[in-house]
């Protein structure tokens, strides 16, 4: 990357991902191969984790029947339009399109979903609509992607749903967590109003954190689902963690996204190796910083997906690799630099990867404005204990994944509580497999 890259990046706070104007999405769906059949389903559809039938929606867009191709979608995923914004599509419909195998580019799915839905928010077009009420009651906790796509998809079948959230808006991580660029905040509040318009109940500022709190709503409800996603940042102390100018990743993204971007000076670095750091990373760019991410294994070893990797390179992010930051330093309560312990790959850990050892004697200091630590979020074992027979493994919600139901049967779950922080469809994908699951149970116990 270029000096020049990232100098046209500063304050650039627009969507990575723009609105396709209306000719451009004609002549994008016009390009689409309306692959798949009567035997074989879509490479596009097949890679999707909500089954969103690409080819035909993408086909009614070419014909200008934008307000059906948005009902195909909302058929399969009442979020479709936060998805078409967010979605890693560089790992599944549009990876899978089979324009890559020959030398052309994918189809921007994501682009023409999002077309697409807007149009319809914006021409009042109702994702859904109710089946006659059956009588059965549904508690629905957390209001991220999976609580809400499952409160949505059981209130499309009858269900009476109440959603309960501790936050003041609705979202979860795609409000709270997910960086500005991808996603400001639009259009969560148009499928807030379209589920609540089914007839979903969304109780928020509701914090459920007793045993009697959780009691009550197990009283009013016949099953509850569990979409609570992760908590806080991961709690990894480094001497100098309360200097000023050391962030933790969702407290920096919630700033930016609550329109008070920090002061982060003209050096930034950002401490780890996933999705989470990539966003920091980039957001740190478009603030005017240099930046650089600290990991402390390799390019290999980190979780980041490679697209998102890549993206942040060419953008101008320096990458440290096998570097360990052990101490932050500052002036008069203030960050100076980060005190860094190269590190060299060693045996494998429990994780199967190389464990990163320090090499002795090699400390540096890298100077630095701001650090921002994107290690990971904890998983909210004090709220899921509270729950009764309810098993987790390494704090994940143990499901049975044909059924999303838990080892308390009354309960069902998604998301990132179940799998330790994946995509957002894939949340929206595992509560359609749970409301599946929920409606086998509760018309079980009818019959
Ligand atoms: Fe269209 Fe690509 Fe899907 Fe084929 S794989 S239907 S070309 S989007």
């Amino acid at each position: 990357m270029s000096a020049f890259a990232q100098e046209t990046l500063v304050g650039d706070f627009s969507d990575l991902k723009p609105p396709l104007s209306e000719e451009e999405a004609l002549i994008e769906a016009d390009r689409c191969l309306r692959c798949g059949g009567v035997y074989a389903t879509a490479p596009c559809t097949v890679a999707c984790p909500a089954d969103v039938d690409v080819p035909t929606f993408v086909a009614q867009v070419a014909a200008g029947d934008t307000g059906a191709a948005a009902l195909k979608i909302f058929e399969q995923n009442i979020l479709g339009a936060s998805c078409a914004r967010v979605c890693q599509v560089e790992e599944l419909c549009e990876a899978s399109c089979v324009m890559n195998s020959q030398d052309e580019t994918p189809i921007e799915i994501a682009r023409l979903q999002r077309f697409a839905t807007d149009w319809a928010y914006a021409n009042g077009i109702a994702p859904r609509k109710n089946a006659a009420a059956n009588g059965h009651k549904v508690a629905v906790i957390g209001a991220g992607p999976a609580g809400l796509a499952c409160a949505g998809e059981l209130a499309a079948r009858g269900y009476a749903v109440t959603v309960y959230d501790e936050r003041a808006e609705a979202g979860g991580l795609i409000r709270y967590a997910i960086a500005p660029f991808r996603q400001q905040s639009e259009p969560l509040p148009d499928e807030q109003k379209a589920i609540e318009k089914l007839g979903v109940e969304i109780k928020l500022g509701v914090k459920i954190d007793t045993k009697e709190a959780l009691a009550e709503i197990e009283k009013e409800a016949e099953a509850v689902f569990l979409g609570v996603g992760l908590g806080e940042d991961v709690d990894v102390k480094t001497p100098g963690d309360d200097l000023e100018g050391v962030w933790e990743s969702l407290p920096f993204i919630e700033a930016l996204k609550d329109g008070n971007p920090p002061e982060i000076g003209r050096r930034a670095a950002v401490i780890g190796g996933g999705n989470t750091a990539m966003d920091v990373a980039r957001e740190a760019l478009r603030l005017g910083a240099e930046v650089t991410v600290l990991y402390r294994r390799t390019q290999a070893q980190m979780p980041a997906f490679y697209h998102e990797y890549e993206q942040a390179l060419d953008e101008g992010v320096v990458f440290n690799w096998l570097t360990l930051p052990v101490a932050f330093k500052g002036e008069n309560g203030r960050l100076k630099s980060v005190e860094c312990q190269p590190m060299k790959l060693g045996e494998p850990d429990d994780s199967g990867r190389r464990r990163p050892e320090p090499i002795e004697g090699a400390d540096f200091d890298l100077p630095v404005d701001t650090i921002i630590k994107a290690i990971g979020q904890r998983p909210r074992e004090e709220f899921l204990s509270l729950i009764d027979g309810l098993e987790l493994e390494w704090g994940q919600i143990k499901i049975n994944p044909e059924t999303g139901q838990t080892t308390n049967p009354k309960y069902f779950a998604a998301g990132d509580a179940i799998n330790g922080g994946a995509t957002v469809v894939s949340a929206v994908g595992g509560a359609k497999v749970a409301v599946a699951g929920i409606e086998a149970f509760l018309q079980g116990e009818k019959r």
